[in-house]
């Protein structure tokens, strides 16, 4: 998404869930809008019309008519962005697959990397925002790999072509219209503005309204800059996260043990309950110590989140879960982050194990895998760690030769399996 097809990024990753919800930076964008019956690719002249069209809506925005001419003169649209939009994946990916790939051991040590690398700044952050290092870091490393894929799709034309075509027009003419009032004020310029096709851009991945709303210069220059500018970023990110309402000294969450035969049923992130509920029905922290410790208190509010149900790793979530939540709607989304958090700060991996028995693979494994298919022959691209369509589809093929089920993914077993056919030859 923010590089080609298959990239980590928000727009991505909340469309592999099980429900294909377009969600950008807390906004679904979903698709109960008029649906789309105009022609997808539809003549550059209609486009042309289109943004002369637009002109007016524009200004009332406070886009200023030179600045509009300037902007989308020499504009054309390009049509890649209208078919990830309307990407449905055939595939939902499990919930232990999105968390191996997004918080492995890479992440975690390149994650620590970064917190010595910007340790002054993180703390001054820390001070402003009162949003630890750590969850700072999280955010950065899952949105953009820390500022590694930032996406190079030009905003104006994503974003021209987006308000001109396919579903929810004009939300996307918004983000459009802001895209130009940012341009407008110089904080950045356009060879700056590239993100995703979906117009999140920089290394928080910010959509331009978001940006507008909540971006800050922190290192004083006079411009917020989250494009080349990693203390703005930082900065931005921290300030998002307590403008979405996180409670400084409090903890996102922490897994949980529930007894046994205990009806997990309608409890969820939304459902909060006074810790005091949660400590009556016997659930215990993972490692078995109580519920109520540090600035915990028996009035703390607190949801059941059981993202794979009661036999898999089971959650209480606070406030400031919803805080990250909101980043990027979705629940396993904000589980990574706050997960890569906890890695960062030194603890472990989920102390239950995913219900699985073909648990997922790091991006290391996923790439390993691909190296095996590339030496067998498929035409599956680069060895980039990213699975999409073509990996999967010879993933399956290879699961059928080997008396596997066919599921497509990237799992320990097709990686067993591989693994010991080669070391079966290397014996030959
Ligand atoms: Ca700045």
């Amino acid at each position: 998404m923010r590089r080609l097809a298959f990239v980590l990024g928000s727009v991505f990753l909340a469309m592999t869930q099980a429900n294909a919800e377009l969600i950008i930076n807390g906004q679904p964008v979903t698709t109960t809008s008029t649906p789309s019956s105009s022609p997808v690719f539809s003549a550059q002249n209609n486009f042309q019309q289109c943004i002369a069209n637009l002109r007016s809506q524009a200004i009332s925005s406070g886009v200023s008519g030179s600045s509009y001419d300037r902007y989308t003169q020499n504009l054309t649209p390009d049509y890649s962005v209208i078919e990830k939009l309307n990407y449905q994946p055939e595939f939902s990916t499990p919930i232990w697959d999105y968390l191996s790939g997004l918080v492995d051991e890479e992440r975690v040590q390149l994650g620590r990397q970064k917190l010595v690398q910007h340790r002054e700044v993180l703390n001054r952050v820390a001070a402003a925002y009162g949003v630890p290092a750590e969850t700072v870091v999280a955010v950065w490393g899952v949105e953009s790999n820390f500022g590694d894929i930032a996406g190079s799709y030009p905003l104006l034309q994503a974003l021209g072509t987006l308000s001109c075509e396919g579903r929810r027009q004009s939300y996307f003419r918004g983000e459009f219209f802001t895209t130009m009032r940012i341009l407008q004020r110089g904080d950045l310029t356009e060879q700056q503005m590239k993100g995703s096709w979906a117009g999140a851009f920089g290394h928080t991945q910010f959509m331009p309204s978001t940006y507008e709303e909540l971006a800050v210069d922190f290192d004083g220059d006079g411009r917020r800059d989250l494009v080349s500018s990693t203390t703005d970023a930082l900065a931005s990110t921290a300030n998002f996260l307590k403008k979405r309402g996180w409670q400084t000294g409090m903890p996102w969450g922490f897994e949980v043990r529930i007894s046994e035969g205990m009806s997990i049923s309608g409890e969820g992130r939304r459902n909060k309950k006074a810790l005091s509920s949660w400590v009556s029905r016997g659930v215990v922290r993972a490692d078995g110590s109580p519920l109520i410790q540090g600035n915990l208190s028996e009035s703390s509010s607190a949801g059941l989140m059981a993202p794979a149900g009661a036999n898999g790793p089971v959650f209480l979530v606070f406030k400031n879960f919803d805080a990250i939540y909101s980043y990027n709607a979705a629940e396993s989304y904000a589980l990574a982050i706050a997960h890569l958090s906890d890695r960062l700060q030194g603890q472990g991996g989920f102390s239950k194990a995913w219900p699985t028995d073909d648990a997922g693979t790091s991006r290391a494994e996923r790439r390993e895998i691909q190296q095996f298919l590339l030496n067998k022959g498929y035409d599956i691209g680069a060895v980039d760690g990213l699975i999409g369509d073509k990996t999967r589809q010879a993933i399956r093929q290879e699961q059928n030769r080997l008396g596997l089920s066919p599921t497509g993914r990237a799992g320990q077993q097709i990686l067993r399996a591989f693994r010991n056919e080669n070391a079966q030859k290397m014996m030959k």
